[in-house]
């Protein structure tokens, strides 16, 4: 019984509209945030995935996050219980630093290597992004201490990891992220080949 079973049959006890799709990995529920579609009260659009830490996304207003107290709350779902098992599973969850695939595990940031920072190659319009957000000069021993990726390929390939760059679409997602995204090792979903979300490694702002 996972999480999301819970606030599904939470929902319908609200008589809420929500169903999951055919294999489970997403339950779909009305959207707070937007009301969602008035064409069809019985359409939902805001997607919450089916693995911690939830996080879900609306198809009509882009609202996203991962699932909390408040998304319950705003779901008009009060339900302590259920709520304090999200809480349990993100904290589990931000705990663990390690990459998987699946249930394996890959990596673990402990032990990760790094890719060396160039500060005049293709990082330095990223580094120049975040010096201006975070209104300092970062330094090389800024960048490795809070481990900020310069690039996702070439930590892969670094981790020995770059069979993953085999699968076209997750090769694409790696490529989109190298060019338009800059973060550091926190926390986030990738999605690798075997089709499993998970791994932890880029939290950052669209350029
Ligand atoms: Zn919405």
């Amino acid at each position: 019984m996972s999480i999301l079973d819970d606030l599904y049959k939470a929902l319908l006890k609200e008589k809420k509209v929500a169903y999951f799709n055919s294999q489970k990995t997403e339950l779909q529920v009305r959207c707070p945030y937007c009301g969602d579609s008035t064409n069809d009260k019985t359409h939902a659009h805001l997607y919450i995935t089916n693995q911690v830490p939830y996080w879900f996304f609306c198809q009509r207003c882009e609202s996203s996050g991962v699932l909390s107290g408040g998304t319950l709350d705003d779901l008009d779902v009060f339900n302590d219980e259920l709520s304090i098992a999200i809480h349990k599973e993100y904290r589990d969850f931000r705990r663990d630093t390690t990459i998987r695939d699946g249930s394996k595990h890959i990596l673990s940031l402990k032990s990760a290597k790094f890719p060396k920072y160039e500060l005049n190659g293709r990082f330095k319009p990223k580094k120049a992004y975040i010096d201006s957000r975070l209104g300092i000069n970062t330094t090389r021993e800024d960048l490795r201490r809070f481990k900020v990726l310069n690039s996702l390929e070439d930590f892969l390939i670094l981790n020995k990891m770059e069979h993953l760059l085999d699968d076209d679409r997750f090769s694409k997602d790696c490529w989109l992220v190298d060019k338009f995204a800059v973060g550091g090792c926190r926390k986030t979903i990738l999605t690798l080949p075997s089709g499993t979300t998970t791994a932890t490694s880029l939290e950052g702002s669209r350029r």
